[in-house]
């Protein structure tokens, strides 16, 4: 095991990335009007963002970076310029298309299982800070009331559901998603996990999600064949 070292560059696209996704995210959901109207309130709900989704995004990434360097690989994160511009391209228009970056693994000796491991600490990470954040939303409720949401937002209940979808779509199993490598290493963990997230989903956001997750499989599914073609793995 080499141990966990981070240089001065991977700090710096750590800390770039993770403003960037809470800045998007807050687009997103103030929109525009919501960020010049209000100034102040879309600086609180940035600082929310970067509490509830910032956290998600950057422990996912530095859970995959440290059973990577587990088995004895070399990880780091590296941030996507494109990737991040057009992020906060898309968050003006109220999509997210969140990918700043990710945690790239250098080794040759990684066996299918490791790679499945390695992918699935991510969404794990996740589904542990859903759990994290009911419990806080029921011993210290934090409600903040803005003006570019129209109901009071329940920050904890919000991180909450958050870090679920950040976890159901990372497990949509389409190359080069965590759930495309994880799928490939044992079939039974990927229903397994997907079920208990649908079913978290369904009871902490809406029935709903589970028809949308559908959906976004089947358009992932399709552009994964597009962009990478049979050649992947
Ligand atoms: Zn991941």
């Amino acid at each position: 095991m080499e141990g966990l070292y981070f240089d001065k560059q991977e700090i710096e696209h750590i800390i770039i990335s993770v403003i960037a996704i809470s800045l998007g995210f807050a687009i997103v959901f103030a929109g525009i009007n919501g960020l010049l109207s209000s100034p102040k309130e879309f600086l609180v709900f940035m600082v929310l963002s970067l509490v509830t989704v910032g956290s998600g995004f950057i422990l996912h990434e530095m859970a995959h970076k440290l059973v990577a360097i587990y088995y004895g690989a070399s990880a780091r994160f590296i941030m996507w310029t494109k990737g991040l511009l057009l992020m906060l391209i898309t968050s003006v228009f109220g999509v997210l298309f969140a990918a700043p970056g990710a945690v790239y693994i250098y080794s040759n000796k990684i066996t299918k299982a490791e790679n499945g491991i390695i992918s699935i600490v991510g969404p794990l990470t996740n589904l542990l800070l859903v759990g994290f954040f009911i419990a806080l939303s029921k011993v210290f409720p934090v409600v903040f009331h803005l003006s570019f949401i129209g109901e009071p937002l329940n920050v904890w209940a919000f991180g909450a559901k958050i870090n679920l979808i950040l976890a159901l779509f990372n497990m949509i199993p389409a190359f080069p998603l965590d759930g495309s490598k994880v799928f490939a290493w044992n079939k039974m963990v990927w229903i397994g996990t997907i079920l208990i997230l649908l079913g978290l989903g369904a009871v902490l956001i809406s029935p709903f999600i589970i028809v949308s997750w559908g959906m976004l499989l089947v358009i992932a599914l399709i552009f994964s064949k597009l962009a990478f073609g049979g050649n992947q793995r």
